[in-house]
């Protein structure tokens, strides 16, 4: 891992010897304790992996850079675990990087079931996350080498542009209210409303300081109540469609903090309102209860942002527990996963909404965009607004016009990665660690994110 400029790509060995009178390259005969296990149509070779940690907006994002032996060619991938990225530059860089280098980069797939198999455990997140590093990286060399944009070797598109969600939140119900609409004449057709909670529950709103009127004596005055909340999100639904009418689809997050029994009580307090969909209703330890949420929800269940594992997103979709799939597709392994997993999605009717706040990084904003404008399932995709920081470091990071975004033209991803610029921000432990951990209900108990 590196957060330095100056670092260079770390030398593979390319035997000469091996590539064949034709041009075509015999299998990779050095020392490598992986070799090719077959022969490739070029002789272009893998011969640096390392991880860079970057954090522009003050969240550490995880890039993976692959160089090969043609200059210049290299591709760049996202590995963003926030929480743990020392762990997953370490995994990068000391366990992966060996397994790639003299290999051939076209192999994608073989490539990633190698690194895959190669811990023998597999599936967690900081697993996945590497392995989505060197995939969206093989990915974005992919596409240079074709000339073409990644959407284009998927298939091409099946849409123009994506439509976003992006977040409204208060104090109040009124200044959600007023922020939501700010949104709408900025142009915005879907609205994520989030409204303060005691117990610093609000998801982006502010905390709410003055703890509920029966609490004397709790341990913890001021901790998030699950009564409070689902008296008051019914009512926060029904102050922004008094300013806002029907001119917007209204979100909601529940961050995973109902048992089944609330989750379908919420659902059926805001039917009235017509939302898009609830996101996240439930913690993933509970998940084998979502089809019986979602068969007496009246309004759609989005859930999948803490699946680490395609084969667990997979199962939320095939068992009827979902209507929309939303998962970090860093976290889920890259787009080789994500892409077979929005078809399974296109087949059981089920769309997709990848998760991508600001702990997703602009290559994986691509990636998500990718995957939106290539798929028959999409749905929505949420949005996040990058600084003018993070779009010096990487150079051009999509913009979003009106709510919608598309992917660039240019080969690969079209994103670039300006090393020097990232070097200016160097990653801290993150604040989303303690975010993660620090709701808790009136009696002190620690509530799941
Ligand atoms: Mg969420």
């Amino acid at each position: 891992m590196t957060i330095a400029l100056d670092q260079p790509a770390i030398d593979g060995a390319i035997d000469d010897a091996s590539i064949g009178a034709a041009g075509i390259a015999e299998p990779f005969t050095g020392e490598s304790d992986f070799p090719a296990p077959w022969g490739s149509r070029s002789n272009l070779r893998i011969t640096g992996v390392r991880s860079i940690v970057t954090a522009p907006e003050g969240i550490p994002l995880v890039v993976v850079r692959i160089d090969t032996s043609e200059p210049g060619l290299y591709g760049l991938g996202c590995a963003t675990f926030t929480q743990r990225w020392h762990a997953v530059a370490a995994y990068v860089d000391e366990h992966l990087a060996r397994l790639l280098l003299g290999r051939y980069p076209g192999d994608i797939e073989d490539l990633i079931r190698l690194s895959r198999f190669s811990g023998y455990w597999r599936d967690g997140a900081v697993d996945n996350n590497a392995l989505s590093g060197i995939d969206l990286a093989l990915w974005d060399i992919a596409g240079k080498r074709a000339g073409m944009p990644v959407s284009e070797l998927l298939g091409g598109r099946v849409r123009a542009a994506a439509d976003t969600y992006i977040h409204a939140s208060g104090r109040t119900f009124e200044e959600t209210a007023q922020h939501a609409a700010a949104l709408r004449d900025e142009g915005w057709r879907h609205i994520r409303i989030q409204v303060s909670q005691p117990g610093r529950g609000g998801y982006g709103a502010a905390a709410l300081e003055s703890p509920l009127g029966n609490r004397a004596g709790a341990p913890n005055a001021h901790g998030w109540d699950v009564a409070h909340y689902l008296r008051q999100t019914p009512q926060l639904f029904a102050a922004v469609r008094h300013e806002l009418g029907d001119s917007v689809e209204l979100l909601h997050d529940v961050h995973s903090r109902l048992t089944p029994k609330q989750a379908v009580i919420l659902a059926r307090s805001v039917e009235e309102f017509s939302p898009y969909f609830l996101e996240d209703v439930l913690a993933p330890e509970h998940w084998d209860r979502l089809p019986e949420v979602r068969a007496s929800s009246p309004v759609p269940i989005a859930v999948g942002e803490l699946a680490t594992s395609a084969t667990a997103a997979t199962r939320l979709v095939t068992s009827g527990g979902v209507d929309f799939i939303r998962c970090h597709i860093s976290t889920i392994g890259g787009l080789t996963p994500a892409r077979k997993l929005a078809a399974v999605a296109e087949a059981h009717g089920v769309q997709t909404a990848w998760h991508s706040p600001g702990d997703a990084s602009p290559i994986a904003a691509a990636a998500n965009a990718t995957l939106d404008v290539t798929s028959p399932a999409f749905g929505i995709q949420e949005s996040h607004v990058f600084s003018d920081a993070a779009r010096e470091v990487f150079p051009g990071t999509l913009a979003i016009e009106g709510g919608w975004i598309r992917p660039n033209d240019a080969p690969g991803w079209g994103i670039d990665f300006d090393e020097k610029a990232a070097a200016r921000f160097p990653p801290s432990l993150s604040r989303h660690d303690v975010w993660a951990a620090s709701v808790r209900g009136p009696d002190g108990g620690l509530i799941a994110p």
